[in-house]
């Protein structure tokens, strides 16, 4: 098992926002969570993400039980993630906002900055590779100079790929990377998010573009009032009856 949910629930206050979830997220393949708005899915990301701690259940990655370890230690693991909106310091440069991102995981101390020591240089040459790569492989090169506030919404979507990827990860969870982007461009993202399985990356994510996930997800779940009603491939899915109910119907 790669990532595994057992039970996993979350109270806010009277509301239980994710209700009881086991699912597995499969190995190297796209996995989706679809379902109507404040269904929980960016709640159930929060959970195995180390961002909110569960009211009960657990969550293991790779066999570990990592359901009480903070969100830092998770991301170390191996674990990245996107959020539903992308905040870019619109005043810096694509490159530095990458470079960011990516230097406050360096294990340099403010120390080594100050002195520049040969580490910090080192892991400044590090960064600034890792950095161009991540960029060329979300096809963002052209723009790494630019100021971020002057990109499209499509390159902003980019560029939380790439801050994502910068981690070196095993799995990327991606909140709704297609919203907000037109059809040409959303079929752009899924082609990024197949060229990530490609080099072994596992991908979940949350997504409302109907043909975009059952064209693209190997594995899905339907989430509806926090409780999963359905799982599987994107035909079982489609002509799932709760599903086309709670979700698809309309
Ligand atoms: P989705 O991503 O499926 O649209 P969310 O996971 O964001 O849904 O939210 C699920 C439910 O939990 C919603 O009713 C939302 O209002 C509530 N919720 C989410 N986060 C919090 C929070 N930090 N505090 C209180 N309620 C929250
Ligand atoms: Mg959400």
């Amino acid at each position: 098992m790669f990532i595994e949910t057992k039970q996993l629930t979350k109270k806010f206050g009277g509301l239980v926002a994710v209700n009881g979830v086991d699912f597995s997220i499969e190995k190297g393949k796209i996995n989706a969570i679809i379902g109507p708005n404040g269904a929980g899915k960016s709640t159930f990301f929060n959970l195995v993400s180390g961002s909110y701690q569960p009211s009960s259940g657990q969550v293991f990655y790779k066999g570990k039980n990592i359901t009480k370890l903070p969100p830092n230690k998770i991301a170390e693991l191996g674990v990245a993630r996107t959020f539903q909106t992308t905040n870019l310091f619109e005043q810096a440069t694509v490159l530095d906002n990458v470079l960011v991102g990516h230097r406050l995981r360096t294990n340099s101390s403010l120390l080594d900055a100050v002195l520049r020591t040969k580490r910090f240089k080192r892991e400044e040459r590090r960064c600034m590779e890792k950095a161009m790569e991540v960029l060329d492989f979300v096809g963002l090169t052209h723009v790494s100079d630019k100021l971020a506030g002057n990109i499209t919404q499509e390159e902003k979507k980019r560029v939380a790929f790439a801050l994502a990827l910068a981690t070196d990860p095993e799995v990327v969870f991606l909140d709704e990377p297609a919203a907000g982007i037109n059809p040409g461009e959303t079929e752009g993202l899924a082609e990024l998010m197949e060229k990530m399985v490609g080099r072994g990356i596992t991908v979940c994510l949350i997504e409302h573009k109907m043909k975009m996930i059952m064209k693209l997800a190997d594995k899905i779940m339907v989430l509806n009032y926090g409780e999963k009603i359905a799982e599987g491939t994107s035909d079982e899915i489609r002509n799932n009856q709760a599903v086309i109910d709670a979700y698809l119907g309309g």
